[in-house]
């Protein structure tokens, strides 16, 4: 039997009458017009010369189409390459020359400057769901028959958000889709009553494969919103059963002085991943609508790997426990070896939805996997009495200072817990005599009147001494890429020169 991610939501559509989707502007999408027109645009594909497992680029606003255009090029075997639509002319050049795709799609605006870099065909999709790849659609048959797909074959390559070096291709397999989006199903009780406000982006992995195809196989439905508006978002809450999001919709949303228990009434589960949701915020929200928000952890390269529990303690901070088919395990991050309960090391990961390597980068695959298959995460963490995994960090995110290892999480978190405090990361900055020294970014919030020394006394009695920042920054929000990761990057840089600068005549040595 065919492994196809699309032959498998095709067997599992039994009420094509039923609703996938509602768009912006209410018309509806039931799953016969899913699968209908996802056939047309696999002719279309097909039509254009596409062969099986030529990759499909696609960098396109989101709208109903794009997700047609989805699973259309799975349904013709294609391997689907979204891009975030924040990406240059210039770096999707570089996605072109290293994927080498038989076709890009593209809004129309981009055209003049997409055009000269791209080798292969280009076709246009724009925000109103016009375009030439739309036209070409219209004019196929919808009886395309979806091409066989071994579990292994590629079904996309999405590009880490590299934020060291250059972003590489993570490969994932029909499999990987599949497996992930039923054990998803399994773990958060997914059923054709649900309804999910899906306001992500879908060039991630979180808003395509969790949000729109995990929807799709449970034969679910979506309000599909062109982009996240807390103000809109809170207004259609009533009508849905779940909200996915990542942890500033749940900050923005509680921001609004609208959101309490009523306007939730309706909500099944409201689940946060791809950064962490600060503790703080979890009560904070627990407080305000009654819910305590399902905090997942994720990859792009794993597609999903842990989930709190559905039915017992969803422990605010923690990210749960493996999924049924994940093995997890905490290693010594350069031996590899497996640590006891309760030490911190690195993330380890093996099971179906594991992707197959970084494309055409073999190097990198290597480093990446252990011998026996486990995929080193880059993320480290510790597993707790009961089971639930925390993660502290990614592991170039961990400070060294003066030979102690400090986990930025476990800081950010005493900060977040401190009156007054909306948010805070924390970096290692370049220190003359720590190597590294502990800096904090907070975040206050609206007429909190924080000052450093006090920061440093509330934490002073929860914290080691090698842990306290050493330097207290005070900003007006932290800088995040568009799933509301703090880039600590740019931190690093704007701070580097804290410890080093000569300041005034005097070397900061705090
Ligand atoms: P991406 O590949 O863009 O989805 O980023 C994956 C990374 O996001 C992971 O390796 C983690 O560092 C981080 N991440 C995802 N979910 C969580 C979470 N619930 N808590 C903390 N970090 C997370």
């Amino acid at each position: 039997m065919t492994e196809n991610f699309f032959a498998a939501l095709d067997r599992r559509v039994t009420a094509p009458e039923r609703r996938y989707l509602t768009d912006n502007a209410g018309e509806i999408v039931t799953y016969g017009a899913l699968l209908q027109n996802s056939r047309q645009y696999a002719q279309a594909l097909t039509s254009l010369g596409a062969q099986p497992g030529d990759r499909v680029a696609v960098q396109t606003d989101k709208t109903v189409h794009s997700v047609f255009l989805f699973f259309g090029t799975l349904a013709a075997g294609c391997v689907y390459l979204p891009l975030n639509t924040a990406y240059t002319a210039h770096e999707v050049k570089y996605f072109l020359e290293d994927a080498e795709p038989a076709i890009l799609i593209c809004g129309a605006k981009n055209l003049p400057e997409l055009a000269p870099v791209a080798k292969q065909g280009v076709m246009t999709l724009d925000s109103g769901d016009t375009g030439t790849i739309v036209d070409l659609a219209a004019m196929q048959t919808a009886d395309f028959a979806s091409i066989d797909r071994n579990a292994d074959d590629l079904a996309a390559i999405l590009y880490t958000s590299g934020t060291t070096g250059l972003s590489k291709g993570a490969m994932l397999s029909h499999r990987n889709l599949l497996s992930n989006a039923l054990t998803l199903i399994d773990t958060w009780r997914i059923s054709p009553d649900d309804c999910l406000l899906h306001a992500l982006p879908i060039y991630h992995t979180h808003g395509l494969f969790v949000g729109a195809g995990t929807m799709a196989l449970a034969g679910a439905s979506m309000i599909y919103l062109p982009r996240f508006d807390a103000a809109e978002v809170l207004r259609r809450l009533p009508e849905a059963t779940m909200l996915m999001g990542v942890p500033t919709y749940y900050s923005r949303l509680l921001a609004e002085p609208g959101l309490d228990k009523a306007f939730v009434s309706n909500i099944r589960l409201f689940i946060s991943g791809s950064a962490p949701l600060s503790a703080q915020s979890h009560k904070d929200f627990q407080k305000r609508t009654g819910h305590a928000i399902l905090e997942r952890y994720g990859m792009t390269e794993t597609n999903m790997n842990t989930s709190n529990p559905y039915d017992r303690e969803r422990r605010p901070g923690a990210v749960g426990m493996p999924l049924a088919d994940v093995e997890l395990r905490i290693a010594d991050p350069k031996a590899g070896a497996e640590l006891s309960r309760g030490e911190t090391g690195s993330i380890e990961i093996r099971g179906p939805n594991v992707f197959r390597g970084y494309w055409r980068n073999q190097e990198k695959t290597a480093a990446a996997f252990r011998r026996d298959g486990f995929f080193i995460t880059g993320d480290l963490g510790r597993i707790d009495e009961d089971e639930y995994l925390w993660i502290v960090g990614r592991d170039k995110d961990l400070i060294i200072s003066g030979g102690f290892n400090v986990y930025p999480a476990e800081v950010e978190n005493e900060l977040d817990a401190i009156d007054g405090v909306a948010e805070s990361a924390v970096i290692g900055a370049p220190h003359p005599d720590f190597g590294e020294g502990v800096v904090a970014v907070v975040v206050p919030r609206e007429a909190a009147a924080l000052t450093e020394t006090a920061i440093i006394d509330s934490l002073s009695g929860r914290l080691a001494r090698y842990k306290l920042p050493k330097q207290v920054f005070f900003s007006a929000a932290l800088p995040r890429n568009t799933m509301g990761k703090v880039q600590k990057n740019n931190l690093r840089q704007t701070y580097r020169e804290t410890f080093t600068q000569d300041v005034g005549g005097t070397i900061a040595e705090r």
